[in-house]
């Protein structure tokens, strides 16, 4: 179960890299992120290669657009295998739903199960002042990622992407059913980078984490491996 909640972002500057590191950590690692920078290096035929190493894949393409659009964005990553999906809950109510609704059609076309489909809410390198300022706003983060949370549920999503600082209101306020993955987790060990609002993984996992996504300090690691099996030990002991 411990292996479960680790999910291993995959960030690296170049290709010889990409494909070093998801061979090396292929046989402790089961999920996968993919954002924009492997799937760049990898393009949109990595679901295979992905497959074939046993990875499960979280498509962390942040999608932010007209309804239409993401609509057909995600049924496209769903039928290429895509378990996992996120899109910015800023995007709005009807954005999320049409993406709820074209990942269910594709999936049944198909003949697969739906992916998991996440709302980001407030991305974990933002101060409580970075929010207020980038989004003139008056409201507290928190309050703003709760709200988030609450109309990525209602649009019937299943989880989001949010800070480990704040799991227990987003849990508290959509249920113990609802998923939610927390980047922004830093080992003791690890240098912060830009992340501001982060846990360790142990805390991430106390307060109730259902997956963890860890990059850099897998990635920067001197011995990935070794560092990727502390993470492991730190999760499963929390
Ligand atoms: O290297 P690090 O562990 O900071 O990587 C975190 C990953 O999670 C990055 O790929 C980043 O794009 C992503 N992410 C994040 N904060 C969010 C959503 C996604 O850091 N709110």
């Amino acid at each position: 179960m411990a292996n479960g909640q680790l999910i291993f972002a995959l960030d690296p500057k170049d290709e010889p890299k990409v494909r070093h590191l998801l061979r090396l950590l292929a046989s402790i690692v089961p999920w996968v992120k993919i954002g924009f920078q492997a799937f760049t290096v990898l393009g949109s035929k990595c679901f295979e290669e992905l497959e074939e190493l046993k990875y499960k894949v979280f498509l962390d393409l942040k999608f932010h657009d007209i309804p239409n659009t993401v609509a057909r964005d995600v049924a496209n990553m769903t039928k290429r295998g895509a378990q996992m999906i996120n899109m910015h809950a800023s995007g709005g109510f009807d954005m999320m739903h049409a993406a709820k609704k074209s990942a269910d059609i594709s999936a049944a076309e198909k003949g697969i199960e739906s992916p998991t489909l996440l709302g980001v809410t407030i991305l974990t390198s933002m101060y409580e002042q970075d929010f207020q300022t980038y989004f003139a706003s008056r409201r507290k983060l928190i309050e703003q990622a709760v709200y988030f949370a609450e109309q990525a549920k209602a649009a019937g999503l299943d989880g989001v992407c949010a800070s480990p600082l704040e799991i227990e209101p987003i849990r508290k306020a959509c249920g113990d059913d609802f998923i939610i993955v927390t980047p922004g987790i830093r080992p003791e060990w690890a240098a912060q980078g830009d992340q501001r609002r982060f846990t360790t993984p142990a805390e991430a996992i106390k307060r109730g984490a259902n997956y963890i996504v860890v990059g850099r300090p897998i990635l920067e690691a001197t011995d990935p491996v070794k560092a990727t099996k502390k993470i492991l030990a730190e999760i499963s002991k929390a």
